[in-house]
């Protein structure tokens, strides 16, 4: 990780840069792949399998009898923690339900937003290099509380052709309706255009590499809506002298060891504090069986020494980093700052993995900076608004006229008839 004094506001875009490939290369090769998907369908999907997961499948979709077989080989005591998981990510996302208001914006008429779950609904899982197991809640919870009707759940297959049981349990255990053994852009393209026994779904969400994350924009540009951009994992810490240094170092792995693609930025007010950070971060990489990959990922990464908190806070939102914790003093009063973040995590006792698994939250969120402008996961995600309108008698006379004069300063002739015909026959009664 390297360190920085001081920098100016000038030089942080640069420091602050993701480790990315070439937006416009990465394009190219995933485009090529999707419109092979989208022209030859299931014979694609399964070429491409064979050479980027190294496997030939029977059959692409998970039979009843391969989730029995799973289920029995997962422990019993990661069953437990599964569910009581499962219970938190269930009572946080079923309380940002909202209720149908109807609203009278001029007497007789009557106006109202209706949620309405998306029918279909494709659910990505990662599982390159570790399974993802906790995504699966994070994803298809919402979309049964949503009330979802068609739940799809694609996840990449190991080198035997099998998912992993964890995955399978949780699947099951949360209702999704199809699974199928599927991995990055070939997962991707097959939920978007269909192929073979995988179903064409209205919209898709989850995180993923950037093959994934590359698919999942292409496709939403004219065939399938998606979530939002979730690559690859960003942390962000603020800390000031009340933070533990071994907290933040272990804070700073638990993303690292995601992706050599992932970043971990910290922004502290002292070189020493972050001296401190660095000396347990080689410590505690030490204990990592994932530590070359959280070497890699700590090449990218930065730690900044900024000596004032407005600007600690000025530089967190210019970055917009998907996860940002805040171990400093006063982290109520900064986190009411921050504009600009996926999910944020307040004191010295809240681990990001806290909200990876099991707190509530979501954990499926905008990286790359798109932060600025999208919400993670959560249930609105999974429904679309309908508005209504129902105006009386009463209400067309009193509205009416507004609308035939803004209709005739548009020059929209068939749209003021609408009401002026309207109009003329309650006159006529
Ligand atoms: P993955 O499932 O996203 O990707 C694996 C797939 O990538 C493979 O099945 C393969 O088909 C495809 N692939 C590999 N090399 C390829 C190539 N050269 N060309 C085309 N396709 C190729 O699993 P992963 O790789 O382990 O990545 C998981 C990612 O998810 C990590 O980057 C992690 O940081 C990120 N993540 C993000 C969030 C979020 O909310 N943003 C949450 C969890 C994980």
């Amino acid at each position: 990780m390297k360190t920085y004094i001081a920098p100016a506001p000038a030089e942080w875009p640069k420091l602050l840069e993701r480790p990315l490939f070439n937006a416009n290369d990465l394009a190219g090769r995933v485009q090529a792949i999707l419109n092979d998907i989208k022209i030859e369908g299931e014979a694609a999907v399964r070429r491409y399998t064979e050479k980027f997961d190294g496997v030939v499948l029977d059959e692409l979709a998970v039979s009843d009898s391969e989730i029995e077989e799973a289920i029995a080989l997962v422990a019993p005591e990661l069953k437990a923690a599964i569910e009581t998981a499962a219970g938190n990510i269930l009572r946080f996302h079923a309380q940002q339900a909202t209720e149908t208001r109807k609203v009278e914006t001029t007497p007789g008429v009557t106006c109202w937003q209706k949620a309405v779950a998306i029918e279909k609904v494709g659910l990505y899982i990662p599982g390159g290099s570790a399974p993802l197991f906790s995504t699966v809640l994070m994803l298809a919870l919402p979309a049964k509380i949503a009330g979802c009707k068609e739940i799809v759940l694609c996840t990449p297959p190991g080198k035997d052709g099998k998912i992993n049981p964890a995955i399978l349990f949780a699947a099951k255990l949360v209702g999704v309706t199809k699974i199928f053994k599927l991995g990055g852009v070939q997962a991707i393209g097959a939920m978007a255009y269909g192929a073979g026994p995988v179903p064409k779904v209205y919209k898709i969400f989850g995180p993923g590499n950037q093959y994934v994350m590359a698919a999942k924009q292409l496709i939403s540009i004219s065939d399938v809506a998606i979530d939002m951009p979730a690559g690859p994992s960003e942390v962000a810490v603020m800390a000031d002298e009340s933070a533990n240094p071994a907290f933040i170092a272990s804070d700073l792995l638990s993303q690292a060891e995601h992706g050599p693609d992932s970043q971990v930025v910290l922004v502290a007010n002292s070189g020493n504090l972050i001296e401190a950070v660095q000396t347990e971060l080689d410590k505690q990489l030490e204990q990592l069986n994932r530590a070359d990959i959280a070497l890699k990922a700590l090449d990218n990464s930065v730690a900044i020494v900024l000596d004032s908190e407005a600007e600690m806070v000025e530089l967190i939102n210019e970055y917009a980093p998907e996860h940002l914790i805040i171990s400093m003093k006063k982290y109520l009063e900064v986190a009411g700052k921050i504009t600009n973040a996926g999910s944020v995590f307040l004191g010295n006792y809240t681990p990001e993995s806290a909200g990876d698994y099991a707190s509530g939250t979501n954990h499926t969120l905008p990286t790359n900076g798109w932060a600025r402008s999208f919400s993670g996961v959560n249930l609105d995600s999974f429904t679309k608004k309908i508005t209504f309108q129902e105006i009386t008698e009463q209400g067309i006379q009193k509205l009416g006229p507004v609308i035939e004069t803004m209709a005739a300063a548009e020059q929209l002739d068939a749209h003021k008839n609408a009401v002026s015909l309207r109009l003329k026959a309650l006159t006529n009664d």
